[in-house]
Order: C-alpha cells, then structure tokens, then sequence
C-alpha cells in the first residue's frame, strides 16, 4: 500500500450494521457490570450496548454521551485493554467484547447525521470560562452549557480538540472525529474564541476551568539539539500537512512512552526503512502501554536500551552505553521525551504540586472559583483521555453546585 494512505487512513474500520448486531449480541449484559466500573468516565455498558442490539442506535448514543461527551474520541484512543475490555468477564473463556468498536459504531451513527441528543436548559445567567478546548475543557463546557450556564472556551490554536485534534495520530483518529466533537458542544451553545492564549487573570466570569493540557517538549541538552525535530510538532505535521512531511531513509525516535511510539509509527508508515527507538532505560522502564510496544515491534521498529542520547550528527544521533559511545544512522532524529508542566499556573497565581496544578477532589484550585481539570493536574499517573474528560465532568458538576448558591446575578 502507498505509505502516504497507510499514514492518512484510520487502522480500524467501522463496525458494519451486522457486525455490530452480532458482537452486541454476544455481550452477557452483566448486572453491577466490571467493564462499567473499569471506565473512568462509568458509561453504562451493557446499557449502550443492548441499545445497539435492538437497533435502537441514538439511545445508545445517548448512553454513552450521558457519561462521557468524548466519546467518540473515546472510542478510538482509549487503551481499551487495561479499562473496560480487560474488564470484560469474557476475558477468561474467549474474546472480550470489543466495547470500544460497539462505543465508536454508535458515536459514529450521530456525529455523521449531526443528530443532537442534548440541548441547552433555560439561561442562568451565570458565565464560566473555560481555558483551552482539548477534551477536559470541552468536557467541561459540554456539561455546563447542559445545565443552562454561558460558557466561553479560550483556545490558543487555531482548532478546538487538543491533542485529539493535533497530537493523536491519524491512524487511531482522524481529524474530522475530534471536529465534530467540538462542534457538537458548540451546537450547545458553547462560545469559542480561538487563537487567544489566556495569560492571566481572566475577569467577569462567576468561575473558570482550566484545562492548558502541558507545555512544550523539555530541551535534552545536547550538541547539535537543533537538528532534532520536535516530537509533537512531527505528528501535527502528519495530521495537518502530510505531504510536507520529509523524512530521510533512516529515522531515530528519542524516548519510549507513547508518543515515541507514535512518532515511530508515522515515520514508518511515511517511508523510512529503518527506525529506531533509544531508551536510555531498560525495556522494563518502558512507559508505553504494553500493546503499543508490541505493535510497533510488529511495525518493524527497532530498540536500542540503555543508550543515552550525547549528540547529533548529520548522518546521526551518537549514543552512549555504559562507557561506550556508538552511533544510529539517521537523518531524522525526533524527540518525544515527554511535556513540560503548564506554564498557566503561576500567571493565574495557582498552587503546584511538582508543577502540576495543585486541585481538591473537586477539582478547585488553590484560588476559589477557579478550578482545573486534564492533563494540567495529572501530577501521578498515566494521562488519557478519557480522564481528562471525567475531569471536565466533575468540575462542571462542582462549579455547577458552587454556582447555584451564589447570591442572584445582575
Ligand atoms: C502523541 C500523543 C498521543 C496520545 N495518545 C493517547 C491515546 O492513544 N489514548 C489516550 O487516552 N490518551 C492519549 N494521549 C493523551 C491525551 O491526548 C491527553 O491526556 C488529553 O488530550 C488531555 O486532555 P486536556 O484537555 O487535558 O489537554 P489537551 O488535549 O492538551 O488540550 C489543552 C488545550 O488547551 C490549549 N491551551 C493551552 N494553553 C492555553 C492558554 N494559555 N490559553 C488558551 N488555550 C490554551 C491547547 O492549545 C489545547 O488545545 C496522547 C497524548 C499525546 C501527546
Ligand atoms: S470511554 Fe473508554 S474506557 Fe470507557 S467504555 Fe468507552 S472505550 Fe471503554
């Protein structure tokens, strides 16, 4: 296949009407059910999925949205293995059910028609503002404007969507999925005003979720560090203007979570012939989810452990083992060695916890009336997003609460 449509096509095809008739039928509709428990944003599983089997694919929908405004991101990016899949009680006997194709077949059926299941309640006359429209905020705005308060998203890029939009490959989401979400929650009534980078203290609003996502990729210090391409800006690249993207024969990914992963995967499928990944730990330290390890390995991606990046060359990156230096030919080198914390938190005056923004189990900050949500709080564990958008859901409902008992507005 052209390597050009190997990088712009979704991996997964849809579900056909009769595939997803089928798999929903061989789900055991489990009471109390572990794979509801296992999702992050607590759909109602067997629910949705016994919508689908009566072909009753809006209520379905409906289900998951009720839960989860991301869905159909959701659908296509979690790691289904480690949440609701690997739940699944079929696990033991045979094949899961496939929870996140069934979840995609029935976000799929009303982005593509623009059927809107929710609408706006009556005016509040409250006004939140919501900073950046990755899927906390969205998810956040989402649940506001539900409720019936106006919600202004500030977005410092030109697309609403975040990551979704610019940073998760084409192959597991396409642009226009991370579109139709945005425009979804604007249908709600959401503004957005793009292109604003929020830089400090926002005034005349009666509460404000933050939802930044985290910074740029940390600078590794190296002899001839301007040569290497910036992870995050490489997949952008893919998504937005794949044809501009230029690579050499042999490509070297600096890191190993699961933006390495990705960036690996897109300079295979743009035509390099060899790619190498460089660790400086072991493949036990690895980040990335095990099944991303394993499909890249299937992808033809090489490793090499315990190799310190010390400088890049224009044929390649020089490495050091032990007290041993060697080199990877490339004429690429990407980083993808992680984001830095979100610069926001110390131009709105916000308490950190490792850099991260410091919150409550309601998700306010240290500055009451503000609070945040995503990636900007993820100061533990692995970032997704399907939290972030739990995040913008427990936020909407404390702001919401918040909201409700302040004295009446003008
Ligand atoms: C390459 C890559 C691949 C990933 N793959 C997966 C995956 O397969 N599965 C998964 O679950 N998760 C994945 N993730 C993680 C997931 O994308 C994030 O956890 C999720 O997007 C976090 O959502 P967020 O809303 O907190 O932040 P973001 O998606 O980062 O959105 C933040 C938004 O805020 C805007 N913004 C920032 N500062 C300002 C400002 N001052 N003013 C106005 N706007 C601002 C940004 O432009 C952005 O649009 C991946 C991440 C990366 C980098
Ligand atoms: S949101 Fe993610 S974890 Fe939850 S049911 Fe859907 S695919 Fe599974």
């Amino acid at each position: 296949m052209d390597s050009k449509i190997r990088l712009l096509a979704e991996q997964l095809p849809p579900l056909s009407d009769r595939e997803a008739l089928v798999e929903a039928n061989r789900c055991l509709y489990c009471y109390d059910a572990p794979c509801t428990h296992a999702c992050p944003t607590h759909i109602d599983i067997p629910r949705f999925i016994k919508k689908i089997s009566t072909a009753n694919v809006v209520g379905s929908a409906r289900t998951i949205l009720e839960s989860n405004l991301i869905g159909a991101t959701c659908a296509r990016v979690c790691p289904v293995e480690e949440l609701c899949e690997g739940a699944c009680v079929l696990n033991s006997e045979q094949k899961p059910i496939r929870i996140g194709r069934l979840q995609r077949y029935a976000m799929d059926h009303v982005h593509d028609r623009r059927i809107d299941i929710f609408h706006a309640a009556p005016a509040t006359r409250r006004r939140v503002a919501v900073i950046g429209a990755g899927p906390a905020g969205l998810s956040c705005a989402g649940e506001l404007a539900r409720r019936g308060h106006a919600v202004t998203v500030f977005e410092k890029r030109d697309l609403g969507g975040g990551l979704s939009t610019y940073g998760i490959i084409v192959l597991r989401e396409p642009v226009p999925v991370a579109l139709a979400e945005v425009h979804m929650i604007a249908r709600l009534g959401v503004k957005f005003v793009n292109g604003v980078e929020v830089s400090e203290p926002l005034t005349g609003y009666d509460a404000v979720f933050v939802a930044t996502g985290l910074g740029g990729t940390p600078s590794l210090g190296i002899p001839g560090e301007e040569r290497i391409l910036d992870g995050l800006a490489f997949i952008e690249l893919s998504k937005m203007k794949p044809a501009e993207l230029r690579i050499g024969e042999n490509v070297a990914v600096i890191g190993a979570g699961n933006t390495a992963i990705d960036c690996a995967t897109v300079a295979r499928r743009s035509g390099a012939s060899r790619v190498t990944m460089v660790y400086r730990r072991t493949e036990r330290e690895m980040s990335a989810y095990p099944h991303e390890y394993e499909f890249v390995k299937k992808e033809g991606v090489e490793f090499e452990f315990r190799a310190r990046p010390v400088a890049v060359h224009p044929g390649g990156l020089e490495c050091a083992r032990d007290s041993s230096t060697f080199m990877i030919p490339a004429q690429t080198v990407v980083k993808a060695i992680g984001q830095q914390r979100p610069p926001i938190a110390s131009a709105l005056g916000l308490e950190t916890d490792r850099g991260f923004i410091k919150v409550t189990p309601s998700l306010e900050t240290s500055v009451p009336g503000i609070y945040a949500g995503g990636d900007c709080i993820r100061a533990k564990g692995a970032a997704s997003t399907v939290m972030a958008a739990q995040d913008g859901k427990i936020a909407a409902h404390a702001i919401h609460v918040a909201l409700a008992v302040l004295p009446p507005g003008p």
